[in-house]
This record gives C-alpha cells, sequence and structure tokens, in this order.
C-alpha cells in the first residue's frame, strides 16, 4: 500500500512548527524552527523552505495535503503580486485604538471586532495609510504562507476570518462592511481545511514534493491546539493552563457576550466557545520557581481541600468568568507553608475554571461532561484530581497539544 502523509505548519511567535503524520494519525517527524529575530515576514518564508529541506525524501513524495496555521490577528498589506508593502501586524499591536471612535460608527455595537487588536483595527488603521492605495490584498498569516504554497491571493478561512468582521453563522460579509472603500481587500473566505489548489509546480520540483500534494486553508494557533486535542463531542471541553487560563467548549449553540470576552468559532455544523480570564499559570510563576512548583508537586493532597477561596491574579482586574477591572486578587488567608499556599491557588484556579464552565453552559452551551487539559499546569497530576473534584466532570490530559499536530489533522480532513 501506498503510504500518504499530511504536513501540519503551525508559525508562532517564536518560530514554526510542523508535523507529518501518516494516514493512521502516527506522527512520523516533527520539525521545530525557532528564530530569536521572528519579525520580518521574510522569515516565515524561510522557514519554510526550511521544513521542506528538512523533511525525509519519503514524506515529500507521498504527501497528499498541507496547511497552516498562523497567530490570530497577525496580517499583511499585500500588492498586486502577493508581495507585502510592509513588515506584518503582529496579534499584539494595538494600534488600531486610535480608530476605534472611527470604527464604532459603523460596526455594531459589543461586536468583537471593536478591539485595538482585531484584524478589522488594523485594516481600518492601515486604510489611513498613505501605502494603502498601492496595497490590493489583506491577507493573514496563515493566508499569505499557504499563498507562497499555492499561488493564489486573496482567500482566507472563516476561523482567521471571524476578527475581521466575517458573519460565521451565515458565511458571509455582512451588509455593514461589504460596502465600504476598503471592502475590495477583503479576502474571500473558505472553510478551514478547504482544498485551494495543488502545489505549484516550482515548488514541487524545488524540494521534490509530490505534485498532487493540495494546500488546504489553515487556522488559527489556538483553534488549531484545539483540534489537537481530538474532541469532537458537543460538552467537551479544553482547559489551557498556560500562563493564563483558557477555556473552550464544543457546543451546538454559538454563545457570545462581549462583557465577558466570550465569542463562538465556528467547527462545521457545531461551535467553540470559551472565554479567557487572568489567573493561571503565571501567578504560580510569579510566587514559585520552577523547582518549586515541580517538588511542590509532589506534596499537595487532593483529598484534603484547604477552601481558602483565592482569586489568585497578579494584577487587579478580570473579564471572564467575573467581568470587574476593578477586581482585586484574593490570596488571603496567606498560610505560613509554601506548600499550603501553593494548594490554595492551585484550588482558587479550579474554582475559576469551574464557574467559567458555568458562565458558558448558563449562557447557553452544551452540559460540560468531560475536560481535557493542555498547557504547562496539565503536568500537575493532583491538581488535575481538585479540578475533577470541583468540575464534577472526568479531566484527563490531552493526547496531542501542540498545535502543528491539529493543522496536520485539519490537512488529512475527510481524506
Ligand atoms: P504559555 O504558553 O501560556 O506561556 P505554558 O503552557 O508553557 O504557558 O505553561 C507555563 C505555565 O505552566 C507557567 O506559568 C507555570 O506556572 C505553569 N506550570 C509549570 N509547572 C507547573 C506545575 N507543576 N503545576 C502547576 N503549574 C505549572
Amino acid at each position: 500500500m501506498v503510504e500518504s502523509f499530511y504536513l501540519g505548519f503551525d508559525f508562532g511567535t517564536s518560530g514554526v512548527r510542523a508535523i507529518a503524520l501518516d494516514q493512521d494519525r502516527q506522527c512520523t517527524d516533527t520539525i521545530k524552527i525557532e528564530s530569536s529575530h521572528y519579525e520580518h515576514f521574510s522569515q516565515w518564508e524561510e522557514a519554510l523552505w526550511q521544513v521542506f529541506a528538512q523533511l525525509p525524501l519519503n514524506i515529500k513524495q507521498n504527501l497528499r495535503a498541507i496547511a497552516l496555521s498562523g497567530t490570530s490577528s497577525t496580517v499583511l498589506l499585500c500588492d498586486k503580486e502577493g508581495k507585502p508593502l510592509t513588515n506584518p501586524l503582529w496579534y499584539n499591536d494595538n494600534r488600531g485604538k486610535s480608530i476605534l471612535p472611527q470604527l464604532r460608527e459603523f460596526v455594531p455595537e459589543n461586536h468583537l471586532t471593536l478591539s485595538a487588536t482585531s484584524s478589522l483595527a488594523k485594516l481600518y488603521w492601515w486604510y489611513q495609510q498613505p501605502i494603502f492605495k498601492k496595497a490590493h490584498y489583506f491577507l493573514h498569516q496563515a493566508d499569505y504562507l499557504g499563498f507562497l504554497l499555492h499561488g493564489k491571493l486573496g482567500i482566507s478561512d472563516y476561523h482567521n476570518a471571524l476578527k475581521l468582521g466575517y458573519d460565521v453563522e451565515n458565511l458571509t460579509y455582512p451588509q455593514w462592511l461589504k460596502n465600504k472603500p476598503f471592502s475590495h481587500l477583503l479576502p474571500m473566505v473558505k472553510y478551514p481545511g478547504e482544498t485551494v489548489a495543488s502545489i505549484m509546480v516550482n515548488i514541487s520540483k524545488k524540494f521534490n514534493i509530490n505534485p498532487q500534494c493540495v494546500i488546504k486553508t489553515g487556522t488559527t494557533d489556538s483553534i488549531a491546539a484545539f483540534l489537537a486535542s481530538g474532541v469532537k463531542t458537543t460538552g467537551e471541553g479544553v482547559t489551557s493552563l498556560g500562563s493564563t487560563l483558557v477555556l473552550k467548549l464544543l457546543s451546538d449553540k454559538k454563545v457570545d457576550d462581549s462583557r465577558y470576552g466570550i465569542y463562538s468559532h465556528r467547527l462545521g455544523n457545531l461551535w467553540l466557545t470559551g472565554g479567557a480570564s487572568n489567573t493561571g499559570g503565571a501567578v504560580l510563576k510569579h510566587f514559585f520557581s520552577a523547582q518549586q512548583l515541580q517538588e511542590l508537586t509532589n506534596h499537595i493532597n487532593p483529598n484534603k481541600l484547604l477552601n481558602y477561596h483565592y482569586y489568585p491574579l497578579i494584577n487587579k482586574g478580570d473579564r471572564f468568568p467575573i467581568n470587574n477591572p476593578e477586581l482585586n486578587p484574593k490570596l488571603e488567608p496567606k498560610p505560613d507553608k509554601p506548600l499550603l499556599f501553593f494548594q490554595g491557588i492551585l484550588e482558587g484556579i479550579a474554582d475559576i475554571e469551574n464557574k467559567g464552565y458555568q458562565l458558558l453552559q448558563q449562557l447557553g452551551a452544551n452540559a460540560l461532561t468531560k475536560v481535557y487539559t493542555a498547557g504547562g499546569g496539565s503536568v500537575n497530576e493532583p491538581w488535575r484530581q481538585i479540578r475533577q473534584l470541583k468540575l464534577h466532570v472526568p479531566v484527563v490530559k490531552s493526547l496531542h497539544t501542540e498545535a502543528c499536530y491539529g493543522v496536520a489533522l485539519l490537512a488529512m480532513g475527510q481524506d
């Protein structure tokens, strides 16, 4: 039997990771390219070619599909040939703040694009710059990288296009966005993982890649990480215990509430809803060294909850599940023993996680049935047990958490 391989790329903030999966979803090769100066779009391109150069010939010659993910709302303005006119505006670039009052004049109230870092705010900011006259295409990072492989311009996917204002429910741009003087730059939107075209002949020849290999539309890095978990059933959630606490819950119903920063991505006929709290591993890191975290973890007693009712934050203010910019961290009473303080914080974060899932359900998401765990805190087994006690559903560690694994699954699709 001829082997088939599927390649997923994730372009993160500090480098690129790529994974090749075979038809049984087995990981055959992972390539990581870190870069300390990963700012210029030419470095994305270099990294792309480096991955191809490093990929074993057998995989390249039997590649069936490639997909790519990029950081959400990292965007480029390109000329007629697809050449970037400026450096990218990164996901966290908030220069759009200055034009928010003008955006509010035509964007519906509380719309998720009304944020200084949204793709729409970036496009509108560019629209007011002299360079805009030369622009023919507005592309997200993943759209641009896909273009380098299939050669088609002006194509995006509905995960990347959500923060550009694309109406993912009706699969069209809304009327309020259609007739604007910049709307000719809005990319055509396909579903994530949709075939765009075969790989360009010159690239296939240069790197010995199967000429029949197709390039599919991509997604954003955080959705790719969700896809990696393998969750497919509504009611299942993925908690990321990274620097912050991020919850995602697969739901039949679309759930949005701008007060809490809750919005939904479309996943076929389902919705991926969720929110992010400022609590999380950054608070632990603030009080404990990496070595302490590791040592103390072994001594936590999940059968004896302390119930200090902490709300662990580094600075005041949270949005989800409590929307209060003035909310003070609660880390009192502070016990003398570091172990107890550590456990108190873990319990506090677990309470916030529980409250977060409850809020999503109150707003209409499916009842929670199981939680998968990703991020640096997922190594903490007693914490998993504490969370399971509080959430009243099975809590497990995700088998796969790497975004590029999720993108490789997207490339595989229904193939
Ligand atoms: P991010 O990518 O969001 O920066 P990671 O997913 O790499 O974060 O996770 C890093 C976090 O994991 C750190 O903030 C740290 O506090 C937390 N962490 C590491 N080890 C443990 C542990 N044993 N128990 C709980 N949290 C931990």
